[in-house]
């Protein structure tokens, strides 16, 4: 296990993959790193999205910032997690005439933000994905992959616990120590042995993604996150190997994602109050079958493995808008002392599972800054460890 180089302690707050990726790049600096997660790691959004590793295809008519951030962490995480990745490519299909009115901008789009793409007759598409809806009239090919949604993060904090970081499960944060503007520690709570206690930190990240409102309230200051959920339907068997997405502006079923022996179809989208309460609304999984069914025609017949619903956070104010789809999907971190005027507190949010390393680094230089360390981040070509290290360093 290495040494910390600094005595500087952050506190992270949330063990979702931006809190994995957190931990492992300041512990790699050499700060002391502790990270709290109420349930079990990424028990949060990280564990419940679609497996997608974006090219930035989705986004990159509507979100170009968001597309070219996620096709640089596309090319970094196939470096850093070899193993942990299906790299079968994705193709975005036109299968009804309005769609092929998306294929120019679509194409641009990409070239605009550095996605390769190649693009295909309906029946070379269908060469390739013999169950495509034969109606399929062209398609593009994409950079985009499948990643395990646990293994993937999992290497992070298995790199971070072994690079010193402290992990802790199951150990809610409560309540923040705020004292004369200042944050100087959390009141944790173990929910395996009932006790409570404190801890204290230099700095306290707050990584909670869709809950980050909900921490950030614990200092008296507010971050503008819309927790918005989707639902997800994985159908037994797979129906593709490689990605499939519509080729239109970004819809409900719209995606198809292979998993292991399973097809997984997503989402919808709309914004809630309470990440906690989510629920998975009858009505939304109906919608998968029938939007997924237009991409391939044998998801309508499919028996469903599972339905499930994860909040995106998603930074908007409150009255952006009502579905959460014309939120951008990029990230931001805000250090309370310059947004607030609360000095020891840091939020990271928003952001795609795609670009959790790239968030971190931000907020790593961000924490660094404040505590006057000057360490350069790493993790752009630090192969990681496999997952099963994680367990490894527990015995
Ligand atoms: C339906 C859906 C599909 C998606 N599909 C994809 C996809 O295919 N590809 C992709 O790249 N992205 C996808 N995303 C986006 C991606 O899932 C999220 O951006 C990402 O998982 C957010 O990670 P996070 O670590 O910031 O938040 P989270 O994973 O939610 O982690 C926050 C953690 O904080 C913990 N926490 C909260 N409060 C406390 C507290 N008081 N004390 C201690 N711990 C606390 C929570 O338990 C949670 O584990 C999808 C999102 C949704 C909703």
């Amino acid at each position: 296990m290495a040494q910390a180089r600094y005595d500087e302690h952050v506190l992270i707050v949330g063990g979702g993959g931006t809190g994995g990726a957190l931990a492992h790049d300041l512990a790699l600096r050499g700060l002391r790193v502790t990270l709290v997660e109420r349930g079990e790691l990424t028990s949060g959004t990280t564990g419940r999205h679609h497996g997608l590793l974006h090219s930035g295809g989705r986004y990159a008519v509507s979100d170009r910032e968001s597309a070219t951030e996620c096709i640089e962490e596309n090319r970094i995480l196939r470096r850093i997690c070899p193993g942990t990745l299906e790299t079968n490519d994705g193709l975005f299909v036109a299968v009804e005439e309005e769609d092929l009115a998306y294929l120019e901008p679509f194409v641009e789009g990409c070239a605009a933000c550095g996605i390769p793409t190649q693009r295909l007759t309906g029946a070379e598409a269908l060469r390739l994905e013999p169950n495509l809806n034969p109606a399929v009239l062209a398609a593009v090919r994409v950079p985009d992959a499948t990643m395990d949604g646990w293994r993937m993060p999992l290497r992070f904090f298995a790199t971070a616990r072994h690079n010193g970081a402290e992990i802790r499960t199951y150990t809610a944060v409560e309540g923040l120590l705020v004292h004369d503007h200042h944050v100087s520690g959390a009141a944790l709570r173990d929910h395996v042995t009932g006790r409570c206690g404190e801890v204290r930190a230099d700095v306290v990240v707050n990584a909670t993604g869709p809950w980050s409102e909900r921490v950030a309230a614990m200092a008296g200051v507010e971050v503008p996150i819309r927790p918005s959920p989707g639902v997800l339907v994985a159908v037994r068997g797979r129906l593709c190997n490689m990605v499939l997405n519509r080729l239109h502006k970004s819809g409900d079923g719209d995606i198809i994602v292979p998993q292991r022996a399973l097809s997984v179809v997503g989402t919808s989208s709309w914004v809630v109050d309470d990440p906690d309460e989510l629920g998975v609304p009858e009505d939304h999984v109906e919608r998968m079958y029938a939007e997924g069914a237009k991409l391939v025609p044998a998801v309508r017949d499919t028996p469903m493995r599972a339905a499930w619903s994860a909040a995106r956070p998603l930074i908007g104010a409150r009255s952006a808008g009502d579905s959460g789809r014309e939120l951008s999907r990029t990230f931001k971190t805000f250090d309370h002392r310059e947004t607030d005027g609360v000095e020891g507190f840091v939020t990271i949010t928003g952001g795609k599972g795609t670009t959790l390393r790239a968030m971190a680094e931000v907020c790593a230089d961000v924490v660094c800054r404040k505590l006057g360390i000057d360490e350069p981040c790493r993790t752009r070509e630090t192969v990681l460890l496999p997952h099963e290290a994680y367990y490894r360093a527990a015995a």
